[in-house]
């Protein structure tokens, strides 16, 4: 007899155990079953799809930390295909770009690309709704949206409108219908981050700082986290300027709060972003800089990120049609902006914005037409460049790279002194933020003709805008004269600049990443 505890050999077979004994070869048939897939024809990824047997093949995925701040992963739901390692190791050189054993936390920079290629959908952003929704229903919170150049061209898929809709202002009235006191635009804070981001660069190029050249740009969080892993000596190179979502985020909680006379301490700010990264850029310890300036340390710049799929969710979960809501505007203060501004959402949109910047602060004239479309820096190419000549200046020589992996042959040209660049885009997601972890599954995996879509619409703006230099933005001119000053200077460069941390210690970086 045995004992009570003791099951019968082969009763117990877990996951683990079943794909181990798939693994050796272990013929596992499904007699009875019919042939079609479980959730039927087209459902299954394409490599459960063959005769023979089940699995044909079990591949690896993704670990992910418990304490990841951007996504997570419902094992119920997890059917081990491996996408998620895939596109980790191939698109973005992040999984098996590290040595085992691990130090102390899993690698990964937040981009959230697994969440657009999971079939299933078992990884998804960490969760910012539970915490919005309770905002919401507090009446002593003063509940303030920030919606990044991206959100608006991408929501409308989730309510079965063609990919690349702008549905700018029907963005805004659900915010505005959800509960949200005041709604403000990230394209004006992308304005402001060229004002300094380019700033900067002028100063670097001209000597007037000791700075090294190629400035690399520093508001994609999982591009910073990815130097700060993987090539820490070249930190320097990354401008000091903020992301736009953390440089609003500063400014809604002192001079919005000012101008509005409302107690910084009552604001909970949500930013609504394309991007799962950008959750852990708003935990980030050192983005409390409006709390410095207040003087009081525990208050943050941004205090909640949501996707644009959790804002979908919220719409549909309140029962809210998008297409029915009349178009509202953006509230007032700190919402203007350029076209310069509108195209950060894209590959190569940052650069163009700055270079129209930088090209007019440095010969004083206004940017010849070229730069209004700069065709070189535009498109879906891993990797892109562009020269160009300033007058009083000379030639400037810029790059354009989204999607990690094809940033080690930039890099390695970098540090060994055979990349002639003064300024380099880096972009997790391919094709730029229109693209990022927190978009709408319109194409599993993503595919570049919704890509291409988003793109255009946000070209678009640019082309339709009255105002297409981010210098030129009238409300820009007004924060500064009235409030910021100088830009990388005074409080600008106290509320809208930041540091980095070397985090390569956290890992034990492979050789050779960009073999
Ligand atoms: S978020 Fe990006 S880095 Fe992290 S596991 Fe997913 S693909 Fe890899
Ligand atoms: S892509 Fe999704 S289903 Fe496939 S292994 Fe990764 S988590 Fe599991
Ligand atoms: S490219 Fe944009 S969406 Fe992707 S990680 Fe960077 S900031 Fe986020």
């Amino acid at each position: 007899m045995k004992p009570e505890n003791q099951h019968e050999p082969n009763m117990d077979v877990s996951r683990r155990s079943f794909i181990k004994m798939a693994g050796t070869g272990l013929v596992v048939s499904t007699i009875g079953c019919s042939g079609d897939p479980s959730g039927g024809e087209g459902w299954m990824p394409s490599q459960y799809e063959g005769n023979g047997n089940f699995p044909p093949q079990v591949r690896g995925r993704i670990p992910i930390d418990p304490n990841n701040l951007s996504i997570t992963r419902d094992d119920r739901k997890c059917i081990l295909c491996g996408q998620c390692a895939e596109v980790c190791s191939k698109v973005e050189t992040v999984l098996y770009n590290y040595e085992l054993p691990l130090i102390d936390n899993i690698p990964c920079i937040g981009c959230g690309q697994c969440t657009l290629w999971c079939p299933t959908g078992a990884i998804t952003e960490t969760d910012g709704l539970t915490e919005l929704i309770k905002a919401l229903d507090d009446p002593n919170k003063h509940v303030v949206a920030q919606t990044a150049p991206s959100t608006r061209v991408a929501l409308g898929e989730e309510f079965g409108l063609p990919a690349g809709t702008n549905v700018e202002e029907r963005q805004v009235a659900a915010l505005k219908s959800l509960g949200f006191d005041t709604v403000l635009d990230t394209n004006f804070s992308a304005d402001l981050t060229i004002m300094e981001e380019a700033t900067e660069l002028v100063q670097r190029i001209t000597g007037k700082v000791n700075a090294p050249i190629p400035q690399f740009t520093s508001c994609c969080p999982g591009w910073v986290r990815y130097c700060e892993y993987f090539y820490p000596d070249l930190l320097p190179n990354l401008s000091s300027a903020k992301s736009p979502m953390s440089m609003l985020g500063a400014m809604i909680k002192t001079y919005y709060a000012e101008k509005s006379g409302i107690d910084p301490k009552k604001i909970f700010s949500v930013a609504i972003m394309p991007c799962t990264a950008k959750k852990f850029e708003a935990g980030r310890p050192e983005m409390n800089h409006s709390g410095l300036k207040i003087g009081d340390p525990s208050i943050r710049d941004t205090d909640l990120v949501i996707t644009t799929r959790e804002l979908a969710n919220l719409i549909k979960l309140r029962g809210l049609d998008l297409l029915k809501l009349e178009p509202v505007h953006y509230d007032n203060l700190l919402s203007e902006y350029s076209g310069a501004g509108a195209i950060f959402g894209v590959t190569g949109g940052v650069m163009e914005a700055a270079v129209r910047t930088a090209y007019a602060q440095i010969s004083g004239e206004k940017p010849p037409a070229l730069l209004f479309n700069l065709q070189p820096v535009r498109g879906l190419a891993g990797m892109k460049e562009a020269a160009l000549e300033i007058p009083n200046h000379g030639e400037v020589r810029v790059a354009v790279v989204a999607g990690m992996g094809n940033t080690h042959k930039v890099l390695e040209r970098v540090q060994n002194g055979t990349g002639h660049w003064h300024f380099i885009e880096f972009m997790a997601c391919p094709g730029g933020c229109i693209s990022g972890g927190g978009q709408p599954r319109t194409a599993l995996p993503p595919s570049d003709a919704v890509r291409s879509a988003r793109i255009n619409a946000l070209y678009n703006v640019d082309e339709r805008a009255a105002v297409r230099l981010c210098h030129e933005n009238p409300e820009i001119k007004t924060v500064y004269k009235d409030y910021l000053g100088t830009p990388n200077e005074g409080i600008a460069h106290a509320l809208l600049h930041t540091h980095y941390e070397n985090y390569s210690s956290h890992l034990t970086k492979k050789q050779k990443m960009s073999e």
